[in-house]
């Protein structure tokens, strides 16, 4: 937990969120801000900066959230229809919030690929 993280406040329930799902390690919340029909944020609870600060023992970690974002499309019955995965690495980026956190969207046709 850090001291001035915002997603760690969310995470202990000191600021509050929409919460998606949540166990252990992981926690899924509405974004503040939706850039899609449906947009949220899926974040480990461990505070890991960035994608880059990724270390070896967080690959389990990471790969359980991937698990978790197919149980939500599933759940949320968009699965079938498609949805996009973005993560943002620091400043060149557009990483804002520095806790690691995969945005996902759906409920519509997304716009332009960029990638
Ligand atoms: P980034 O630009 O770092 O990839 O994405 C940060 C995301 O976090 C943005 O989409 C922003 O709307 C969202 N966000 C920032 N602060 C909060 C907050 O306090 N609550 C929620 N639910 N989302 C937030
Ligand atoms: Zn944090």
């Amino acid at each position: 937990m850090e001291e001035n993280c915002i997603f760690c406040k969310i995470i202990k329930g000191e600021v509050p969120s929409s919460k998606v799902y949540e166990d252990e390690e992981i926690l899924a919340f509405n974004d503040i801000d939706p850039a899609a029909p449906i947009h949220i944020l899926v974040i480990p609870k461990k505070h890991i900066k960035s994608l880059a600060e990724m270390q070896e023992e967080d690959t389990r970690l990471i790969s359980q959230i991937y698990k978790v974002i197919n149980k939500i499309a599933e759940d949320q019955g968009f699965k079938e229809k498609g949805y996009r995965v973005i993560v943002n690495c620091g400043k060149d980026g557009g990483q804002e919030v520095g806790h690691l956190h995969f945005h996902l969207l759906a409920g519509t046709q997304l716009g332009e690929k960029i990638v």
